[in-house]
């Protein structure tokens, strides 16, 4: 399927646009879950100033969408309306500074930024090595891992919001809680500021060691968004899953994982209904065996096809 070609109205509207805008560009080559339909506007900013001018420009009635490294998305099969942004080029530098800080762009993957800090000997950033997204990501969905969460580290964030404005949000700014930052939905994040403190560039070295070595014991890697569902408090979403009967579950081409009951597959054909329906059908389950309403940790966008 393909959306109304919006880009020669847009970059009509833009003259001073620098970033790469195309039409109907194909998302599933970019979902880790290999699923979905295009963006009807697919938008790479050149750096923050070109996507302020984009924002500045964009018309009001146009939905905006940022995604990351799509590690956390159901990206569904009709495609996403209007204009889907990417960080790539421009906001990919992570810098070492002083006193233990380090500023990273948000195209940036965690690990990329973990491995930075590791041979400077700046300690507290190594569980990012875990999440397979990208700082822009960590910071909406205050990642977290092993003990550690983005919320932990953060002294602040750069944001551009719908109308273009660019600003700083302290670490209390971002409303954090688990798995979820307050900040508006359509606030694209541009750069972070982490804070970690003095360490052992080997000891840092073997605990992200470590970590590699728990998640490939205990985590199917591909085509998979990690965890569907938020641990519900004091209760574990796998172990939900398990009781209400649905490790191995299918519908369609999507599998909930046997290895790790609270992971969907896609199996190899499965598309964006199937996985979500899918992970409906665990909820519904859940529900009618222990009462408990699974929550989505994973974010779906876009539109059935
Ligand atoms: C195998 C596997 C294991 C995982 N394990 C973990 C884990 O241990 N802990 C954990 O927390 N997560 C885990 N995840 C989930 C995922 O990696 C994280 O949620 C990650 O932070 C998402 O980052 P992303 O760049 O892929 O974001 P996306 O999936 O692209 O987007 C997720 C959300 O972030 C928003 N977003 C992305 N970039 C920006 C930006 N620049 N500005 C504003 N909003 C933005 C999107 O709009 C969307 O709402 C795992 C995923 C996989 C596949």
């Amino acid at each position: 399927m393909a959306f109304p070609d919006i880009v020669p109205q847009l970059k009509a509207q833009m003259p001073e646009l620098r970033g790469r805008l195309l039409a109907n560009q194909p998302l599933s080559t970019v979902s880790w879950f290999r699923t979905g339909g295009p963006a009807q506007a697919f938008f790479m900013p050149a750096d923050e100033a070109d996507l302020s001018y984009f924002l500045k420009n964009l018309p009001a009635d146009i939905p905006l969408t940022v995604i990351g490294a799509s590690s956390n998305l159901i990206i569904r099969d009709g495609g996403v309306p209007g204009v889907v942004v990417r960080l790539g080029r421009g906001f990919n530098e992570v810098k070492i500074e002083d006193g233990y800080k380090v500023r990273a762009g948000t195209a940036m993957l965690d690990v990329m930024v973990a491995r930075a800090a590791q041979p400077a000997g700046v300690a507290g950033l190594a569980f990012l090595s875990g999440i397979p997204g990208s700082i822009g990501g960590a910071l909406r969905m205050n990642g977290g891992a092993y003990g550690g969460e983005t919320k932990d580290i953060l002294i602040e964030a750069r944001g551009a919001d719908r109308a273009g404005n660019v600003r700083t949000y302290t670490n209390a700014d971002m409303g954090y809680s688990y798995r979820h930052s307050s900040v508006a939905d359509d606030v694209i994040f541009t750069e972070a500021l982490f804070q970690g403190r003095e360490g052992d560039p080997e000891a840092i070295a073997a605990e992200m060691a470590e970590i590699k070595r728990k998640r490939e014991a205990s985590q199917p890697r591909t085509k998979t968004c990690g965890s569907t569902f938020k641990n519900p408090p004091g209760q574990k979403a796998w172990q939900l899953i398990d009781a209400a009967g649905c490790r191995g579950l299918t519908v369609g081409g999507a599998q909930v994982s046997d290895l790790h009951c609270n992971f969907l597959l896609n199996l190899g054909d499965a598309t964006a209904k199937d996985i979500e329906t899918l992970g409906e059908t665990v909820r519904e389950r859940v529900k009618a065996n222990s009462g408990v309403e699974l929550e989505w940790e994973i974010k779906r966008i876009g539109v059935p096809a």
